[in-house]
């Protein structure tokens, strides 16, 4: 058999379920293809082992249908049903099905009315303006087809990884290698270890060479090669460039401090070293008036040895931190155990997994001391809302369980909508009866940078609207923040004593670092809250600590750091006696 990499098994089936909507299959089947495909690119673990090892169906959604194809390719070097469907058509259709906005069914219609069958057919009946008139299309869909073809059609760019998914790999690595050798330091470096957003490959730094050679043994990697004495470079199952290097333990620090970076960071540590007669590098701290080079088992004495004090990885951007460190004004960050409390999840009477009392049990478990449910509204739109009886309801069922349950607050929320006209979508007697409401925009995105501004400075100045949730809508590496004046938004909420929230959801992370640093700034009230739908997501709380820590902020700049009481005694409601 085979040993495929999963990428290019993922890409065979991938292919496979577009053959099969070209030639018109049902729509479940073709997703279950682009599913597993999904399923494989992630995997942690090679699915050629998988396979050779018979265990192909414990991967989630892998049938025997699918294992069957599998080890098809892997043993024949092809899926007899793809063979035969790329026979019916050409080869450059499937091109043309990964153009944006195209897909199959579209591209089958081209194919079959106008016998499209290559980008260059396409360009040629686009120029000729033979698409416009088919149904669906319209010279808009004409205009984008040339859009989509001049940008480079169907090449994808290489993404960066969201931080969960890529620290999720790296830890896995970590621990490993730690088995192997219990002793040795090993340590994450680079944008994982500043916690940013995304990530594009993954650095670690080990004080013992014997490890390099170990990478390219671990069950997490697909393939790797000793690049130097003291380098090896590997990739992950799921595509991710590894870095490993390797120093002696007294030049831990330097190399450990060289390799986390930001660029930015580092050279204008650099510079600021230069003016002192030091010079810094990956080895050592280079003293000119003596002619020794310092080595530096931690990171602490390198920058001590600037004149500085340590300063924290997520604050190493150049945002101000070495002048801070060289002040002694370094903020003390908050940190994971700081937060008492979360004001946004969801349970199953929306779009959540847990139950009520699932829910409490695990932010119990985590430490936390009180937990608002916060379910979707009236007009969330995905067929999981909730109208104003069951949210009545809801709030008898929370009351009852915060009875039932003790060492836990909890608190009847609601995440209400926030409508395009800025107001909330439940009346205000019944916002009245809930202990806390979040707001956020779910809907109409595209209203355009004043109309979104209105909207949602309007809802800030409603009386009953306590937080706004994930205030700009991002998803990080997959949709870009509406349009909003951000200043004005935290102004209008600094204004009110309405408070914002930073979702710590991984894929959101919203506010970002740099909003939640003038929100604060600004003297508004910031919360960390984990929008957790299921009992696991809970867990990403550290997600959004860590957003607030790159924001410079401490626990004192995050009100969900209070007790509830205290919190509530300060929020609008209480200040305004609604
Ligand atoms: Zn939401
Ligand atoms: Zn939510």
């Amino acid at each position: 058999m085979s040993d495929l990499a999963n990428a290019a098994i993922a890409d065979a089936l991938d292919e496979l379920g577009d053959l099969y909507e070209l030639d018109g299959a049902v729509i479940h089947r073709v997703l279950a293809y682009h599913k597993a495909a999904k399923t494989i690119r992630d995997a942690p673990v090679s699915v050629a082992a998988l396979a050779r090892a018979g265990t192909l169906t414990t991967l989630p959604g892998i049938g025997a249908t699918l294992a069957a194809k599998i080890h098809d390719l892997l043993e024949r070097g092809e899926i007899p049903a793809a063979t035969k469907l790329r026979e019916r058509y050409p080869t450059g259709l499937l091109a043309i099905t990964a153009l944006p906005g195209l897909g199959p069914k579209r591209a089958r219609r081209l194919f079959d009315e106008l016998g499209v069958d290559s980008p260059a057919a396409l360009r040629a009946a686009a120029d000729a303006q033979q698409i416009r008139s088919l149904k669906g299309f319209g010279a808009k869909g004409e205009a984008a087809i040339l859009v989509a073809l001049a940008a480079g059609g169907a090449e994808r760019p290489r993404r960066r990884v969201v931080l969960d998914r890529a620290l999720g790999a790296a830890e896995r690595i970590v621990a490993a290698l730690r088995e192997i050798e219990p002793q040795a330091q090993i340590e994450l470096a680079g944008s994982v270890r500043r916690r940013a957003d995304s990530v594009k490959d993954l650095d670690i730094v080990v004080d013992n060479a014997t490890l390099l050679d170990a990478l390219g043994g671990l069950e997490s990697i697909e393939t790797a090669s000793k690049a130097s004495a003291s380098a090896a470079r590997g990739r992950t199952h799921t595509g991710m460039t590894v870095e490993l290097r390797a120093v002696t333990p007294d030049q831990f620090g330097n190399l450990l401090q060289h390799l986390t970076g930001s660029n930015a960071h580092n050279a204008a540590l650099r510079e600021r070293a230069v003016r002192t007669g030091l010079h810094l590098s990956e080895y050592g701290v280079l003293d000119d008036a003596t002619g020794v080079t310092h080595h530096c088992a931690s990171e602490a004495e390198v920058y001590a040895l600037a004149g500085l004090a340590y300063i924290p990885a997520e604050l190493r951007e150049n945002r101000g931190e070495l002048e801070a460190a060289a002040a002694g004004t370094l903020p003390k960050l908050i940190e994971l155990s700081d937060l008492r409390g979360d004001l946004h999840a969801h349970t199953t009477a929306s779009d959540g997994h847990g139950s009520i009392e699932e829910m409490a049990l695990a932010a119990r478990a985590q430490g936390l001391d009180y937990l608002a449910i916060t379910d979707h509204s009236a007009t969330h739109g995905f067929g999981d809302d909730v109208s104003p009886d069951q949210l009545r309801r809801q709030i008898e069922l929370v009351h009852e369980a915060d009875a039932r349950i003790g060492g836990i607050r909890l608190l009847a929320g609601s995440e209400v909508n926030i409508l395009p006209d800025g107001s909330p979508d439940y009346e205000d007697s019944l916002l009245a009866e809930l202990d806390w409401v979040i707001a956020s925009v779910h809907t109409s995105f595209g209203l355009g940078r004043e109309e979104m501004t209105e909207r949602m400075c309007r809802a800030t100045s409603h009386p009953l609207i306590d937080a706004i949730g994930h205030p700009t809508g991002r998803l990080i590496e997959r949709r870009l923040p509406y349009e909003l004046d951000m200043d004005a938004l935290i102004a209008a909420c600094a204004a009110t004593g309405t408070m914002l929230e930073i979702n710590s959801n991984p894929d959101r992370r919203d506010l970002n670092e740099i909003h939640a640093r003038a929100a604060a700034a600004a003297g508004a009230g910031i919360l960390v809250n984990s929008d957790a739908h299921s009992t696991e997501r809970l867990l990403g709380l550290r997600y959004g600590v860590w957003t607030a820590r790159r924001a410079w902020l401490t626990a004192a700049d995050v009100a969900n750091t209070l007790p509830w009481t205290a919190l509530a005694a300060q929020s609008k409601r209480a200040r305004s006696g609604t």
